[in-house]
């Protein structure tokens, strides 16, 4: 793991939180950005080095329609003609497996075997319980009753979520489940997209950060800052030193409402079924985008010295935001930190 990332910094640093500043380079190749909305409830920004605009603009189309591909096939929300998307699945809760798309089931079935993984913490079929969070946060003024949460709880049973690979389908057992793939559905995209773009180039979807190599301008790292989670854009709170893999955050600032002058965030702790209220933000750093997301997740429920356990044993890093704002890290966090 520790060859993704470089202690030594460069001078020149090009800090990236949820704003990209877009430098010069020397050499023969230029840096180039794109951004683009419209997916995963997020804006997405690709920044790649090559000799020509038009090379630029080819490796980020590709980019883009693959991210909008992918956005359709784990929409929850929306239907789309011709396609079978998770919003399918879940519509069909109780009555029949539907067929889907190979990535879809890769997603689930990755996001199955995590659940385990994570104590628990992650668990895509709690898709009843995050609706009701999700329609009390967009009505912005009380928190949803204990009872309605616990009722949604008894649909969230991971082990109800059959994935046949043979017949390509994906059903879940009772009506009225449903699944949610927030925690993990940027990061897995993210990856899949990093992995068709060429070297050296970096895409970013919404605190998901995933680099297919060193920045084309010779300098050894990219620097991806960690966001003050008090909204200061510009400064972000650590920066970290990387040239390959993921750097995924799960922040309280993300989606977040307030009652009674409490803020309540949008990650929900199943052994509660309250928001977890542990830190302000998680970032996870490692070689494999959809881990990093998943990982991210657990970490802001999970105490962090299981987290830590958990991270290491995946190979990755952690930088913990406490309430506080004071700031803990892995020793290999600490190496590429700035
Ligand atoms: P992230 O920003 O990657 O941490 O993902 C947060 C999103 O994951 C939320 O907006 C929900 O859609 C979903 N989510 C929240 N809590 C959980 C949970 N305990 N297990 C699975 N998904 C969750
Ligand atoms: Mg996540």
């Amino acid at each position: 793991m520790k060859a993704f990332f470089f202690k030594r910094a460069p001078a020149m640093c090009l800090c990236f939180c949820l704003f990209l500043c877009l430098n010069g380079c020397g050499g023969s190749v230029k840096k180039y950005g794109a951004a683009f909305l419209g997916t995963f409830d997020t804006t997405v920004q690709i920044i790649g080095y090559e000799k020509s605009k038009a090379d630029f603009d080819e490796a980020a189309s590709g980019a883009q329609g693959m991210i909008e591909e992918l956005h359709r096939l784990f929409d929850i929300y929306h239907d789309y003609d011709g396609i079978s998307n998770l919003k399918t699945v879940n519509d069909m809760a109780g009555t029949a497996p539907v067929r889907v798309d190979d990535r879809i089931l890769e997603l689930v079935e990755f996001a199955v075997d995590m659940y385990s993984k994570t104590d628990g913490t992650v668990n895509i079929a709690l898709g009843p319980v995050l609706r009701i969070w999700h329609d009390y946060r967009s009505e912005g003024v009380s928190l949803p009753p204990r009872e309605l949460l616990e009722e949604a709880y008894g649909l969230c049973d991971i082990l109800d979520v059959v994935i046949d690979r043979e017949a390509g389908t994906l059903f879940l057992r009772k009506s009225g489940m449903s699944l949610d793939v927030g925690a993990c559905a940027k990061g897995f995209a993210s990856g899949l997209v990093a992995e068709s773009l060429p070297d050296g180039y970096l895409i970013s979807a919404g605190g998901n950060v995933v680099v297919s190599g060193a920045p084309g301008d010779g300098r050894e790292t990219w620097k991806i800052g960690v966001q003050d989670p008090r909204d200061d854009e510009e400064n972000p709170i650590v920066t970290l030193g990387v040239y390959g893999g993921a750097v995924v955050t799960s922040g309280d600032y993300q989606r977040t409402y307030t009652v009674d002058g409490v803020s309540y965030n949008h990650i929900i702790d199943p052994s509660t079924l309250m928001p977890a209220a542990r830190y302000r933000s998680v970032s996870v750093i490692g070689p494999d985008s959809a881990l990093c997301d998943v990982l991210s997740t657990a970490l802001f429920i999970l105490p962090a010295d299981r987290g830590g356990e958990l991270a290491e044993a995946y190979g990755c890093d952690v930088v913990w935001i406490l309430p506080d704002m004071s700031v803990e890290m892995t020793e290999g966090a600490r190496e590429i930190a700035t």
